[in-house]
């Protein structure tokens, strides 16, 4: 591969009148930071932390310019490390890919060995991309619930923020493994598609949004993923069962969290908390393991929204004000190599 060559990448930069903007440059693989692993990457995504980086946004990512892209999967061009070889699929999520460290949206990238995962064998890069840091999350939740003893039959689980990507992925995960769903969404129009992922049952996002400041509510769920925050979180909490089980993992409604301890005194209900990015290499093994095999999902086509990188801050706004639903795919290997 000729280094001086060039290849497309999205860059958020602050312009001279202190406006962000995100948009294609051409780079050279000598652009690129340092890192044992040079991935040519045909798939990443666009989540929740992907849109916020486009932005700027200083809890994500704060020094620019930034190349943004949490998610990458792709084929290894180069390798320093001996567990990876030219021509192997792999995938890269979360670590600082994306934040601190230039990310997916990019044809090539180069980080460290440690970060890279060898595909498992029965995914492709693109299903690989539908699951993303989305799907990643989602398993992990999937797998609190059932570390904390939950099973299927013992009563309703709630997802909330449903139709977007970890929520959509949770309930179609949950449903898979016999789970009784119910998802919490604030768009009539992904009822069908929320369906068809497997709930059971579908509610109005205002229902899981009591703003009184009762210390418990009605008992009614066994267990739940929540995507949501804030005063949902707090809902969810206040009207969890006797030893129920919540994974927080989100935040797309707030960051804050008014409650009493009484859930936890009271009720026993266990708060886990899901971080995805640095999630230690042996689970992260297990779980693209399980997002292979026993937990893998035929995502509905038409959830699945294929863009360009040039797309890509338009799909984000738009994210971010909570229009979009399902996955977001981005598509790389249209764009020109090295
Ligand atoms: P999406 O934008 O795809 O989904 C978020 C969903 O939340 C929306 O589709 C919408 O669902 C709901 N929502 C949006 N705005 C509001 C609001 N103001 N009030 C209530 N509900 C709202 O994002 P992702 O699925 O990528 O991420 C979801 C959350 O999880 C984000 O906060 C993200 O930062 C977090 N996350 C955390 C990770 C971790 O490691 N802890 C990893 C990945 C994501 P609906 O319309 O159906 O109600």
């Amino acid at each position: 591969m000729a280094t001086a060559e060039t290849f497309s990448c999205l860059v958020v930069r602050r312009n001279e009148t202190d406006e962000v903007t995100a948009a294609p440059e051409s780079k050279t693989i000598d652009d690129l930071p340092g890192g044992e692993v040079l991935i040519k990457v045909e798939y990443s995504s666009l989540n929740y932390k992907d849109a916020l980086a486009c932005q700027a946004h200083p809890g994500v990512a704060s020094d620019l310019p930034h190349v943004p892209g949490i998610d990458a999967a792709g084929v290894v061009a180069k390798s320093a490390d001996p567990d990876f070889k030219p021509g192997d699929a792999v995938l890269v999520t979360g670590y600082d890919l994306g934040t601190s460290h230039w990310g997916g949206y990019s044809r090539y990238i180069r980080v460290p060995a440690s970060w890279v995962v060898l595909m498992p064998t029965s995914l492709n890069a693109r299903d690989a991309m539908i699951y993303g840091t989305a799907g990643f999350t989602a398993a992990q939740c999937v797998a609190a619930v059932e570390h904390h003893g939950i099973q299927p039959g013992e009563g309703e689980v709630l997802v909330t923020g449903a139709s977007g990507g970890v929520g959509s992925l949770s309930v179609a995960m949950l449903a898979k493994l016999g789970y009784t769903v119910v998802a919490a969404t604030g768009k009539t129009h992904q009822h069908d598609m929320l369906t068809k992922l497997g709930a059971a049952k579908i509610i109005g996002r205002e229902q899981v949004n009591n703003s009184s400041d009762r210390p418990l509510l009605r008992a009614g769920w066994s267990a739940a993923v929540d995507t949501v925050g804030g005063n949902t979180l707090s809902t969810v909490l206040r009207s969890t069962q006797h030893r129920g089980c919540i994974a927080a993992c989100g935040l797309a409604g707030g960051h804050d969290l008014p409650l009493t301890v009484y859930p936890f005194i009271l009720r026993g209900v266990t708060l886990a908390g899901i971080d995805s990015a640095k999630c230690p290499r042996g689970s992260r093994l297990k779980i693209w393991e399980h997002l292979a095999k026993q937990w893998r999902i035929d995502y509905p086509q038409d959830a699945v929204h294929e863009i360009e990188l040039a797309d890509v801050p338009v799909r984000a706004n738009e994210m971010l004000a909570g229009k979009t639903s399902g996955r977001t795919l981005v598509k790389l290997s249209r764009h020109k190599d090295a």
